[in-house]
């Protein structure tokens, strides 16, 4: 990166789930130039205005750039020794659940290799978790009890290549921009293909669409059972598909056949008409994908809703073929690579079980480490509960911002104010959260990160570092390196990333007879410098496919202990967040065009801020006017957790008494405006995923 001719390093995006490549350009240590990888297979050249203003959200302000315990800046090795003493001392008093990691989809699959490694074969606790818990994890645990794995059987051609796309709980057009501009362009190129949103707004993505059917807020469910009931009586089942790959059928359709038309319209607040005519296309068209996000996840019943669709495209044998599947899209750049190191509470590594003695003996077997986790540790809302009630009390967050993300922010507060250890490592030195850390680790962010990504078809992209580490900033996977060290860890002895990369790799393969898809045994043994030059791949990268794979289960044999897909009945579940006369709003939540997440990158630039630059409420034009406000009033928004301050907006894009609000706003541009406040703690009994669709709100003028 000091070269003094300008180099050129191709990279991938620090936001969204797509993974696009990047080509920066360097000249004398800095990063002048960005533009879309025309060669990479996400993006081919194309990005979105968050990805092309990747450069401009780089400068030091705000950044963290040395460590500091209790708010005087230390040196690496105090910082390092403080941290794994403090480690050691609670779990030697207190136990090794009483510790616990809340780390990030932000992380490289690398440090999160680690932190997995360290948290579950050296301290023993399955006392890790991440903010992709509040992003995919109904997901995950839907294709695991469907497929035996959480694989992803879609690609983003498969896309290109349908004759119907059923958009549920996804405004796609803002935050998957460039998956949105090449459905976009696949409809141009092939007029007959369909495209169908459903959605309680009508959101941006509806200009794409075909159909655009308004569900009631957290219905979906049904509306899945009732396809499935629409197909069995409508010759859209697939007998033979169903015969030879799956099993439990029968029961699944049992439950569903009382969900006629006539009950579904009535349930999700639609026409019959217009349901009539999206189950008759899903039921004729040949090849269909449900395209699927944080809408249907992020739901107390959100496995199940997973499960109704992946039903219908088992059902209708619309699986694992060109332009078929059941798609979930994940928010953050390596949502998937948490996935596959087991990143999760309820994961040990490469995809196997935490709680499976075989997969316990096998891990611990190739880590050679001193114990392992054997059950299930605290999921994110629970590890803050935990916190909160003094079982827990050393958190090392990752990566993430949990008082802006994670729901009824004052219990978070509460929590992490009575935890007797809280370190925080970030590339920011001031957040919400970092208000409450005892240490603060400074991390390399994006352009100074080197790894690997997987995006949301399973792509291994890299992240490579283009400019050097500003200040003291580590790596985080050096970072848990240095402190496992320090804890008298020996499994630790990593000189470069890409020796993490390849144990990960290895331990994909380690006695894997095929039984687990996850099997990068093709990259086991790359060279640092192979390592370096490493294009983006799909996995399963193997003898089987040493390029990669794009299409997974063809074959009809899937994960599962008799290798068959499984159906599993869903009865449909409304949120638990209901209305009431007190709170007599329904809040829903999520992305708008221009911001990322918690806003600490993204709001640098006014050329992002500009496109929404204050919090809004978005609120129907009819309850503006019961409430005597306009647009650009204030208003306060008051839930049973919590109270918030937004300005209107005028929006008759969803039904009069629904609001929408946008999850971005932070301590450093509006305290007042943190939608998590608005939300309970209420998560889906299966995946743990909270329930940051639907709350309930009073409003009144301010
Ligand atoms: Fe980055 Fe996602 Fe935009 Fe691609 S679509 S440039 S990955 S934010």
């Amino acid at each position: 990166s000091e070269k003094k001719m300008p180099s050129l390093i191709q990279s991938t995006c620090a936001y969204c789930g797509v993974g696009c490549g990047v080509d920066i350009v360097v000249a004398d240590g800095k990063a002048t130039s960005l533009t879309g990888s025309a060669d990479h297979p996400a993006n081919y050249g194309k990005l979105c205005v968050k990805g092309s203003n990747l450069l401009n959200t780089i400068d030091l302000t705000n950044r963290l750039l040395a460590p500091e315990i209790d708010g005087k800046k230390v040196s690496w090795q105090q910082a390092t020794n403080y941290v794994a003493e403090k480690f050691s001392d609670i779990i030697k008093e207190h136990g090794k659940d009483a510790v616990a990691f809340y780390v990030s989809g932000q992380l490289l699959t690398e440090d999160y290799y680690l932190a997995n490694k360290l948290m579950k074969g050296y301290i023993g606790s399955g006392n890790i978790d991440t903010n992709s818990r509040l992003c995919m994890s109904s997901a995950v645990s839907a294709y695991k009890r469907a497929f035996g794995e959480d694989v992803v059987p879609c690609t983003y051609q498969d896309l290109e290549q349908t004759d119907l796309l059923l958009l549920i709980g996804s405004n796609a057009a803002w935050t998957h921009p460039v998956l949105y501009q090449r459905i976009e362009r696949a409809k141009k190129i092939n007029p007959l293909m369909k495209v169908v949103v459903l959605d309680p707004r009508k959101t941006a993505t509806c200009e794409l669409a075909d159909n655009f059917i308004q569900l009631k807020p957290g219905s979906d469910g049904a509306f899945f059972n009732g396809l499935l009931n629409y197909l069995s009586e409508n010759g859209g089942l697939d007998a033979d598909y169903i015969a030879k790959n799956t099993e439990g059928f029968t029961e699944t359709l049992a439950q569903a056949t009382t969900w006629s038309v006539a009950k579904v319209a009535e349930y999700c607040h639609v026409s019959e008409q217009e349901l009539t005519l999206v189950y008759q296309l899903f039921c004729q068209s040949k090849k269909a994908i449900t395209f699927y996000s944080m809408g249907i996840n992020q739901s107390s019943s959100g496995v199940d809703k997973c499960q109704s669709i992946i039903n219908c495209h088992l059902a209708s044998g619309k699986m694992a073929k060109t332009g078929c599947g059941p798609f979930s899209i994940t928010g953050q750049p390596n949502a998937m690579g948490g996935r596959e190191v087991g990143g999760l509470a309820n994961q040990l590594a490469a995809h196997m079980d935490i709680d499976n003695p075989a997969h316990q003996d096998k891990v611990q077997r190739f880590w050679q480490s001193p114990t392992i986790a054997t059950k299930q540790g605290a999921k994110a809302i629970d590890m803050f509960d935990k916190i909160a009630s003094g079982e827990i009390k050393a958190v090392w967050i990752m990566a993430t911002n949990p008082m802006v993300s994670l729901p009824d922010r004052d219990k978070i507060a509460a929590a992490l104010k009575k935890c007797q250890l809280v370190v925080v490592s970030d590339c920011v030195d001031e957040n919400d959260t970092l208000a409450f850390a005892d240490v603060k680790l400074p991390a390399t962010p994006w352009l100074e990160k080197n790894g690997t990504v997987t995006n949301s078809e399973r792509r291994i992209s890299r992240q490579r570092n283009a400019v050097l580490p500003a200040g003291q900033a580590k790596h985080d996977w050096q970072i848990i390196r240095d402190v496992a060290q320090a804890m008298g860890f020996s499994g630790f002895d990593f000189a470069d990333v890409s020796d993490v990369f390849k144990e990960h790799a290895q331990l994909t393969h380690f006695e894997n007879n095929g039984e687990r898809l996850l099997d990068l045994s093709g990259l086991s043994q790359l060279t640092a410098q192979e390592y370096h030059e490493l294009t983006p791949i799909q996995w399963p990268v193997n003898e089987q496919y040493p390029q990669g794979c794009d299409r997974v289960y063809a074959d009809g044999q899937f994960n599962t202990a008799s290798g068959k897909a499984q159906f599993i009945a869903v009865s449909p579940q409304l949120p638990k967040q209901r209305t009431s006369e007190q709170f007599p709003f329904v809040l829903n939540s999520g992305r708008i065009r221009d911001q990322w997440h918690t806003m600490t990158r993204t709001g640098k630039t006014s050329k992002l801020v500009a496109h929404t630059d204050k919090p809004y409420l978005y609120l129907h034009p009819s309850d503006a006017k019961t409430l005597a406000v306009v647009d650009d009033d204030m208003l306060n928004i008051t839930a049973s957790t919590g109270h918030a301050i937004a300005h209107v907006k005028l929006d008759d894009k969803q039904r009069a008494g629904e609001c929408f609000m946008p999850i971005h706003w932070n301590k450093s541009f509006a305290s007042h405006a943190n939608v998590s406040a608005l939300y309970q703690s209420i998560v889906d009994p299966i995946s743990g995923q909270a329930e940051c669709k639907q709350g309930a709100v009073a409003l009144t003028k301010k």
